[in-house]
């Protein structure tokens, strides 16, 4: 039994290697390349940055982005192993970063060590979203309106806010796109534009979700863009007549509002203290106000079902009925509303 002997056909050398000995391989190969440049590109205005022509929102750090660029920029051979990098960086100019990048490895058996150079060439562009964004560019146009009246300014905010805070989570989801171009506060109600049609309907959804109403979409064809007919979209959002809290008069008695679903007006009776539910295309309903503005007014004494409450800008004693539910005792506070066409007070909570 012989052992079969190799030689290196480089050297001459012994090998266990079919072909070269490691150490011709060594000198052999390029283990190691590296891009001497790097260009990369940011937004100056948000500090995007784009990747093979495509934008992404990545926290900026000057350091570790150079770092993570100069490490994509070496490569090494697949057969080395243990592979290790390390990296100085240098600012040379606002736009130049010169990195050296420390890299060693064992191939073939023998470690080995090699630095490479490489300058990131930083440049500045406008991205996709700011560049749509300093155009005004649009798709959806949400116009939050009331029926029967204007939205007031709490509405107008809650409104507004929604459509911020979607905003913000819709970014952060990566739909770099999507973003409200602009608020319009007109006469009528708020016009909430946006920049593309899911974040539209998205922010419709939510202020329906928490303010009631409901919503018609018109679109409108302005072109074709890749062979796919463009469409902007007004949203006509109608808030219901009544908003949560608001004390109406139907059929001689008074109700709170709670909430409006699909042609039904939840309410509280303000006189049996409980939940009921009314018609919204009943007719006779009077607003009386909100308990949002609700007066506090002190309880001066209670006599059965009677109740002293003090007006507090009139100084009189008014009696009203002290319904059970109010649970009223003298020297406490109750929240008032006036009803002025019919000069009573009315005990809302
Ligand atoms: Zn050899
Ligand atoms: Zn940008």
């Amino acid at each position: 039994m012989t052992i079969q002997e190799n030689f290196c056909p480089k050297c001459g050398g012994k090998t266990e290697n079919e072909g070269l000995c490691n150490t011709c391989l060594r000198s052999d190969i390029e283990w190691l390349t590296c891009e001497p440049r790097l260009p990369c590109v940011i937004c100056p205005t948000c500090g995007s940055i784009k990747k093979v022509n495509t934008w992404t929102d990545v926290p900026y750090d000057r350091q570790k982005l150079s770092e993570e660029l100069a490490f994509g920029a070496v490569s090494a051979h697949v057969d080395v192993q243990d592979l290790e990098l390390a990296i100085s960086t240098r600012e040379i100019s606002p736009n130049r970063t010169q990195c050296t990048v420390y890299v060693r490895g064992i191939l073939y058996g023998e470690p080995v060590y090699k630095t490479c150079e490489t300058l990131i060439v930083w440049t500045k562009e406008n991205c996709d979203r700011c560049s749509r964004l300093s155009g005004g560019y649009y798709a959806s146009t949400i116009q939050v309106r009331a029926t029967g009246r204007r939205p007031d300014t709490f509405e107008r905010e809650r409104a507004v806010k929604i459509a911020y805070d979607i905003e913000e989570s819709v970014q952060q989801l990566g739909e770099r796109l999507s973003f409200i171009t602009r608020i319009d506060d007109t006469r009528d109600g708020v016009d909430i534009v946006v920049s593309s049609h899911s974040i539209g309907d998205t922010i419709t959804r939510q202020i329906i979700t928490e303010m009631g109403g409901k919503a018609t979409r018109h679109p409108k064809l302005i072109g074709e863009q890749d062979g796919k007919k463009v469409y902007r979209i007004t949203i006509l959002l109608r808030l219901p007549e009544f908003r949560k809290g608001d004390v109406i008069m139907f059929n001689k008695r008074y109700y709170e509002v709670k909430g409006t679903d699909s042609g039904l007006i939840r309410v509280f009776d303000l006189i049996e203290g409980r939940s009921n539910v009314l018609h919204e295309h009943d007719s006779g309903f009077r607003l009386i106000g909100n308990v949002r503005e609700a007066e506090r007014a002190d309880v001066t004494y209670t006599d059965n079902d009677i109740a002293g409450i003090l007006d507090p800008v009139s100084y009189d004693i008014k009696e009203v009925k002290a319904h059970a539910w109010l649970r009223l005792s003298p020297h406490e506070k109750v929240k008032i509303l006036r009803d002025h066409e019919e000069e009573e007070i009315i005990l809302v909570g």
